[in-house]
């Protein structure tokens, strides 16, 4: 859907027509435009022809039904994935993706190994919101959206701030901007810019390595910023924001589970307010995951030391859509 041009086909017509349509589309969850009742019959017509509202694509459950990943089947024949979590059956997330394939390559991750293919635009990110609140009961609605799916929200800075202003926008989703989230691999110059935007979305950073060579072999993008200039960012944003930072932490055995990088790890974060996400490595078949016990022993330990620390459930890794496994295998 594109909704500029949307948009540009009701300037021919009274405002409240949009109103309507607008309505029809994010608070009744129209399908069709013959669902919208409230436009006329000949409008409607011509919407039908112009704008299909229909988001094709294929999804998977999980068997406890907590995950589902959908493939959805872009205009130009490209395909996004997405992902909704309900957790304790009533908070509804979606993991949104920003771009096809992603451009950074970092070595844990499947969409890294599908090399870049194009941005999503607005319309396109908001589309996977729409999708799956679509799918959800009638008194159920999408609490939280993270962008943490395919791609570098930061590289495609423009349509990602659009996309969020939409979903917080009490006219389309009305999800409040601190239930939002956008992680960033530590594009510096999207930080900076994100510290201007005067928005209450959280900022998460895939750290994964408290000192240089580690994050640049797992990393690559961090050879372009390197932590000195990530935590110059960092601390710019925590400044003009007074927000803490969420940090995204990958435990891979043998790389970045020992007592040096708790150290580092503590010397990094004591004096910032932030906040540590432990994640479980979902297997891309590279490296090795650590066991649920050293897990808990470094997450004691860092907790000791002063940091706040907590581990992200994981979701949905036999249908491939946890996080790092998104690769639309289909469109290989
Ligand atoms: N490009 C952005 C946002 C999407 S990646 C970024 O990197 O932050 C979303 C998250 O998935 C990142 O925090 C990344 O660290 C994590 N991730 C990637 N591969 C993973 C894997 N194999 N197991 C667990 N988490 C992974
Ligand atoms: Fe891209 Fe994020 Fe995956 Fe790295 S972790 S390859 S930045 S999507």
């Amino acid at each position: 859907m594109n909704l500029n041009d949307l948009k540009q086909f009701f300037d021919d017509y009274p405002d409240y027509r949009w109103e309507q349509a607008r309505t029809a589309i994010f608070q009744q969850k129209i399908r069709s435009w013959n669902e919208a009742s409230t436009l006329p019959k000949k409008i409607r017509q011509e919407l039908k022809q112009k704008f299909p509202l229909r988001l094709p694509g294929s999804f998977l459950t999980t068997a406890d039904g907590k995950t589902t990943k959908a493939v959805l089947d872009l205009a130009d024949g490209l395909q996004v994935e997405t992902v909704l979590m309900r957790y304790d059956n009533s908070r509804n997330t979606v993991c949104v993706s920003t771009q096809v394939g992603c451009s950074l390559g970092c070595e844990f991750c499947a969409t890294g190994d599908m090399g870049f293919k194009r941005n999503l635009t607005a319309g396109e990110i908001i589309s996977q919101v729409l999708y799956f609140s679509r799918k959800l009961p009638s008194d159920e609605r999408i609490d939280n959206v993270v962008f943490m799916g395919m791609g570098e929200p930061f590289l495609n800075y423009g349509e990602t701030l659009k996309a969020l202003r939409l979903l917080n926008n009490e006219k389309y989703f009305n999800i409040g901007a601190r239930n939002m989230s956008v992680s960033t691999a530590g594009i510096v110059p999207g930080i900076k810019l994100f510290a201007e935007e005067n928005i209450q979305v959280n900022l998460a950073i895939s750290l994964n390595a408290a000192d240089d060579q580690t994050r640049s072999s797992l990393m690559p993008v961090n050879r372009q910023y390197p932590l000195v200039e990530l935590f110059h960012a960092i601390d710019y944003y925590i400044a003009k924001t007074n927000r803490k930072v969420m940090f995204e932490y990958i435990l891979l055995k043998g790389i970045n589970d020992g007592e040096k990088d708790i150290r580092k790890l503590v010397g990094l974060l004591r004096e910032r307010m932030h906040f540590l996400n432990l994640i479980p490595y979902n297997p891309t078949e590279r490296f090795i995951s650590v066991s649920a016990t050293r897990l808990q022993e470094f997450k004691h330990q860092l907790e000791k030391a002063g940091l706040n620390v907590g581990i992200r459930r994981s979701f949905g890794q036999k249908i491939k859509a946890a996080c790092g496994q998104l690769a639309c295998d289909s469109s290989k």
